[in-house]
């Protein structure tokens, strides 16, 4: 349970002073729910307005705090026109202007012959100094009221910045004293002041160093955050490995007989993290590995002989994919395969219902399905296993710690889960997202790889990269046409891919084919099908191609708007070329102008084919906020910390988080009662929760 200490921090905003349900509204588009929340919303700038020139001396562009006296009110002409107000000091005059200024009102906070302080941005129109609507008009006697260091939020539509500001102020006043969960010689030498110290100065900051993202207070609160982040997934990976699994021990028999139906030969790197797998299934403690490697560099074989071994030992196993068409394939490929070794295979998705579901769900809890492939189906409650021994889970960057942990007590047996993913994550953001998991990597790719040439070309010139798909097509090669993810919309999305495709039917007719994600699950598998033997030529999609489908004789990869795309997600597209037995071709088609860093970028692409370094250059190039794309990369999001400015304090986190739990695992010790407050505050609960159940 939180600790009670914390209930104001949990409480709704509504709990806040002059907070109704319509700024309730607003605020919960800022992701702001609760009072905490807020005080998490990390200023992006500072308006200072400590600058109280003369007027005669401000500056253009200055933000200026200004006593003056008000001489003269100009009520506009027509209606369209700005009401305009002069003052003067004795230096000059600087006039006041706003746009549908309301008489009354200005005459009531500017009464003709007084004195009053504005502050604003100074502009200069006709030699004349001016201010188009003060943010503060105040009598001097108010002066104390004037935020000097004013932090800048992201606003919403509808939330002026000083009524968020003032939330926000009335969020610090809920924030209470903590008991200090950090280490006190470690807060000593590093200068750092406590908890509600670094909050308060995050929020009314008293210089504007305070802000900085290397200020002591600002790193005191980003290494509570990764403290928080690496505790949490230590606990977590340390009760796990302790749980008694099983050993899942076989002789190798039926991979013995898979492998000689394999028309390759295992690679160094795939025959490696299998005895790393291998080892870790035999041992009685739970395996929670990650296998890391591009696309295409042999991971589901690996996965397909790690089951093997679980269903020879007398388990059954799983293996989980993120979407229905990547189910498909998977046991399109493992099919024939299972079949060679006779191993009883089963799919298990949101599509299959009715009759066959349950026949599949029976099967399954009588022991008679061996692999069990599917979606996130494979969570749902009525799934029983007779007796699920490892659960594997591909191109998993979309779940998060707690579908493994999901997964972990489906059925309450601790289950050995062997994660894959092509994202290659950086190490550091690595720690962040997988710091409970053991990871193998899969460095080289299968021998026989085509080379993809990489070229970045302009969108206007898109007559030749038609011109050119034209002759690869009479060559027999196949292309992917992908459109630009659309964040906010998917009908935005879903248009462009449609007008590319409209576009494209004009030239190559019956041959083009379109899928996109507002499409049901069996159309897309259509159209799929049909671009896989060949029936089309060019596929047209959204990003709905996902990572990992395979189709060996498409050549061509072509990305409209590529600069939007994480670097990331375009290595991986393009990884989905050269696969069979032709070169393959990347074409990149940007919309200029391209910033600095998009050109950088997009470069990057065309020089190295090497997953990790372009995923290193990525996080150099845009920062960690941005790689991978935003929503879709699972890593977990930090509110303060930005691990640009603080990938060595995480370094520091993952070292405390050892100590601690090497020292106190059951959190017990006066500290150890202080990082479970913290651990709550940051929402890691299920750490918590998990402490008590191991
Ligand atoms: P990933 O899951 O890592 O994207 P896959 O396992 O789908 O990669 O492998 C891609 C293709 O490479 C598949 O067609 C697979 O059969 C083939 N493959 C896997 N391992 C080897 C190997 N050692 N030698 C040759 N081809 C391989
Ligand atoms: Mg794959």
């Amino acid at each position: 349970m939180r600790p009670q200490i914390l209930f104001p921090l949990f409480a709704s905003v509504r709990s806040l002073p002059g907070v109704g349900p319509k700024l309730e509204r607003l605020l919960a588009r800022l992701s702001c729910e609760r009072v905490v929340d807020l005080l998490w919303l990390k200023p992006s700038g500072l308006i200072d307005r400590r600058a109280r020139p003369a007027i005669a001396v401000a500056a253009e562009g200055q933000i200026a705090t200004i006593e003056a006296k008000v001489e003269i009110h100009y009520p506009p002409r027509s209606p369209r026109r700005p009401y305009k107000v002069l003052l003067s000091d004795a230096s000059g005059r600087l006039l006041l202007v706003f746009f549908r200024g309301e008489e009354a009102y200005l005459k009531g906070v500017l009464p003709l012959g007084e004195t009053r302080i504005v502050s604003g941005r100074i502009e200069i129109f006709n030699d004349q100094r001016q201010m188009t609507h003060p943010d503060y008009i105040l009598k001097p006697e108010d002066f104390a009221g004037l935020p000097l260091l004013e932090p800048v939020y992201p606003l919403t539509e509808g939330l002026t910045p000083k009524v968020l500001a003032r939330i926000v102020h009335a969020a610090l006043d809920h924030a209470p004293e903590l008991p200090e969960w950090q280490d006190r010689p470690w807060l000593e030498k590093q200068h750092w002041p406590t908890w509600r110290e670094a909050v308060r100065a995050l929020h009314a900051p008293q210089s504007p160093a305070a802000i900085d993202p290397e200020a002591p207070e600002r790193m005191r609160l980003a290494y509570d955050e990764l403290l928080s982040n690496q505790l949490a997934l230590l606990l977590i990976r340390t009760r796990m490995k302790r749980q008694r699994g099983r050993a899942l021990v076989s002789e190798g028999i039926l991979r013995k007989k898979a492998l000689a139906a394999l028309p390759f030969a295992l690679t160094v790197g795939q025959r490696q993290a299998l005895s790393e797998i291998d080892a870790d299934m035999q041992a009685p403690a739970r395996m929670m590995r990650l296998l890391q490697g591009d696309v295409g560099s042999g991971k589901t074989v690996i996965a397909f002989l790690a089951l093997l071994a679980a269903v020879e030992a007398g388990a059954q196993g799983a293996m989980m994919a993120p979407t229905e068409i990547l189910t498909r394939q998977h046991a399109g490929a493992l099919e024939p395969l299972c079949r060679s070794v006779g191993l009883r295979m089963a799919v298990l998705t949101g599509r299959e219902k009715g009759k066959p579901r349950e026949a599949v769900l029976s099967a399954l809890a009588r022991g008679e399905i061996d692999i069990l492939i599917g979606t996130h189906a494979l969570f749902s409650e009525d799934v029983t296993f007779k007796d699920l021994g490892l659960a594997v889970i591909d191109e998993q960057h979309r779940f998060g710690v707690h579908q493994r942990l999901a997964l972990q007590a489906k059925n309450g047996i601790p289950v050995d889960v062997l994660v894959m993913t092509a994202t290659p994550i950086p190490r550091t953001l690595a720690l962040t997202a997988y710091g409970d998991m053991d990871v193998s990597r899969l460095i080289e790719k299968p021998a026989g790889r085509m080379p993809v040439a990489t070229r970045v070309l302009a969108q206007s010139r898109i007559d030749e990269v038609i011109a050119g798909l034209e002759r690869e097509i009479a060559h027999g090669g196949r292309a992917y046409w992908v459109c630009p993810l659309v964040e906010e919309s998917e009908a935005v999305d879903w248009a462009a891919a449609e007008a590319r495709y409209r576009e494209l039917h004009d030239h190559f007719g019956a041959h083009v084919g379109l899928v996109h994600g507002r499409m049901k699950g069996a159309e897309k598998d259509e159209v799929m099908a049909r671009f896989k033997d060949g029936a089309l030529k060019v596929l047209v999609s959204t990003t709905v191609i996902e990572v990992g489908v395979d189709v060996p004789e498409a050549t061509v990869m072509i990305i409209d708007e590529a600069e939007r795309f994480g670097l990331a997600q375009l290595h991986q597209l393009r990884g989905r070329v050269g696969r069979g037995t032709r070169p393959g071709t990347c074409i990149l088609l940007y919309r200029p102008p391209l910033s600095d860093t998009g050109r950088r970028r997009l470069q990057v692409m065309r020089e190295t084919d090497d997953g990790f370094k372009i995923a290193e250059e990525d996080l150099r190039l845009r920062g960690s906020g941005e790689l991978l794309g935003t929503r879709q990369s699972g890593l977990p999001e930090f509110r303060l910390a930005d691990l640009d400015f603080h990938g060595e304090l995480l370094l520091a986190a993952r070292d405390d988080a050892a100590m601690i739990v090497a020292r106190d695992e059951g959190l017990l010790t006066p500290r150890g009662e202080a990082l479970r407050t913290l651990l709550y505050l940051f929402g890691r609960d299920e750490a918590v929760r998990y402490l008590r159940s191991g």
